[in-house]
């Protein structure tokens, strides 16, 4: 069984043909995403569908594709903030342009389901996906399908309002967020959340990969670590997860699943059931994956 996935990100285009049940990479083929106009865009994913296609043989082969962004479940128009497609379609386009659906889904959805099929959520019923990379992002499969969305805004954590119990505990201050509020999670718990808390901390904006240089980032480890369970509390309460699948260069921390599921046990409402916190295993090939195994279901 021959799969295709394509990772539409702000840098490139990455097309990844996936094949066999366990649907492992067999070949790569990355482009540079236009990004001074919805039509180049398309023009350059419509190749990276054509390209999985040629390369394997099969001129139906099902295809998904992974955006970075929000899409609108009624009118299929994305709001993303590093690719040319705000206001636009994708799905409509595509679906102009090969006359079929071609799934497109949101890169962290892609994530979760990626993970919970064949990943580290394997098994479980609800897979929470945790993206702590240079922002912070969410997706969530429930029962191996991306639950149905009003906005299409679902679990996505990262615009969530750190939580008052978290800044008053360590004295934060409120950080202003690239979406224009104030105090979103991603400012704090993120990669570049570390450098701000670092910042504030120690006044260097030292990044976690610093971690061991300096005895003062393992203060801000710990901060950031004791936060971050503010936010799993959330998920907790909001979807009840049976297994948070953390993913992004955050996950690379040392000990980072026990780091969480300590804060976390610590935090929890009573003596809640806790979820199973764990890495992702799939790392870069996650949101083409997904992608793809969507592509598939479709
Ligand atoms: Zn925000």
């Amino acid at each position: 069984m021959r799969i295709g996935g394509i990772d539409l990100g702000g840098t490139k285009i990455e097309a990844r043909l996936f094949e066999g049940a366990g649907a492992e990479t067999v070949k790569v083929h990355r482009v540079p995403t236009p990004t001074d106009s919805f039509d180049g865009l398309m023009s350059a994913l419509i190749g990276q569908v054509d390209w999985l296609r040629a390369e394997s043989g099969d001129p139906s082969l099902p295809v998904g594709v992974a955006i970075p962004g929000v899409i609108d479940p009624a009118t299929g128009e994305s709001f993303a903030s590093n690719i040319p497609a705000s206001g636009h379609s994708i799905p409509a386009a595509l679906k102009a342009h090969f006359g079929e659906a071609i799934p497109v889904v949101n890169d962290c959805m892609a994530f979760a389901f990626s993970e919970a099929q064949g990943g580290a959520g394997d098994g479980h019923r609800v897979v929470m996906g945790l993206i702590l990379g240079t922002g912070v992002g969410g997706g969530v499969s429930i029962d191996g399908a991306i639950p149905p969305r009003h906005a299409g805004l679902a679990v996505e954590v990262g615009h969530i309002g750190m939580s008052y119990r978290a800044i008053e505990r360590h004295g934060l201050p409120m950080f202003r967020c690239g979406c224009g509020r104030l105090g979103c999670v991603e400012n704090y718990i993120s990669g570049t959340g570390f450098k701000n808390i670092a910042e504030w901390k120690t006044g260097t904006r030292h990044g976690a990969e610093a971690l061991g240089t300096e005895p003062a980032l393992d203060e801000v480890l710990d901060i950031w670590a004791d936060i971050a369970g503010d936010v799993l509390d959330t998920i907790q309460l909001a979807l009840d997860p049976d297994c948070i699948v953390i993913g992004g260069g955050l996950s690379n921390l040392p000990g980072v699943a026990d780091r969480l599921t300590t804060s976390l046990e610590a935090l929890r409402l009573g003596s809640a059931r806790m979820p199973l916190i764990t890495v992702a295993q799939h790392g870069d090939s996650s949101g083409a994956r997904g992608a793809a195994l969507m592509g598939l279901k479709a």
